[in-house]
């Protein structure tokens, strides 16, 4: 068909029943995004979305580096007590997400939810880095056993808790 690059006839060929509530414009099931208020355009989306980005660019600096320091201070305190990081993973996040917040003045953006999450994760990295050595360093001793392996176990789930209560209690999107 020689007018199958037009997407206006693509898009009728294959039979669209959505329209964007917000500009009318017809959207194939695969585009549509569904928010509270119903279908719409992909544009319209990301229109809406610029209007909450309200980060300036030192918050994104800042949104990593506190995030680091915070997650990096739960991971020393996660090495002393053990099975309590079930409690202290949820609180280091929450708590990085606070700081932060009051850092960057309530501002918020995607940009800033996901630097501020990977800058949890980096600051977990050197506790697992030293961890790591130390089973490897235990393998070379041939004293290699459970006990061994279990600080490292904590420090990934301290990590697994901190880094999801963090992005949400920042973000304010609730759990899926
Ligand atoms: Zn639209």
């Amino acid at each position: 068909m020689d007018n199958s690059t037009n997407p206006e006839n693509s898009t009728e060929e294959q039979g669209i029943t959505l329209r964007c509530n917000k500009c009318n414009r017809p959207i194939t099931p695969s585009e549509a995004v569904l928010t509270p208020t119903g279908y719409r355009c992909p544009d319209c989306v990301r229109q809406q979305q610029k209007i909450f980005d309200t980060s300036k660019p030192l918050d994104y600096v800042l949104g990593f580096l506190l995030a680091a320091v915070v997650s990096y201070l739960g991971s020393l305190l996660a090495a002393r007590i053990g099975f309590f990081i079930f409690l202290l993973g949820p609180a280091t996040g929450a708590a990085a997400a606070e700081v932060v917040r009051f850092a960057t003045q309530k501002r918020r953006s995607k940009a800033l939810f996901r630097l501020f999450t990977a800058g949890l994760i980096i600051g977990g990295f050197p506790r697992l880095f030293i961890l790591l050595l130390n089973i490897f360093w235990g393998i070379n001793m041939n004293a290699m056993n459970f006990y061994a392996v279990l600080p490292l176990i904590y420090q990934v789930i301290f990590l697994a808790l901190a880094i999801p209560s963090g992005f949400y209690r920042l973000s304010g999107k609730r759990r899926l």
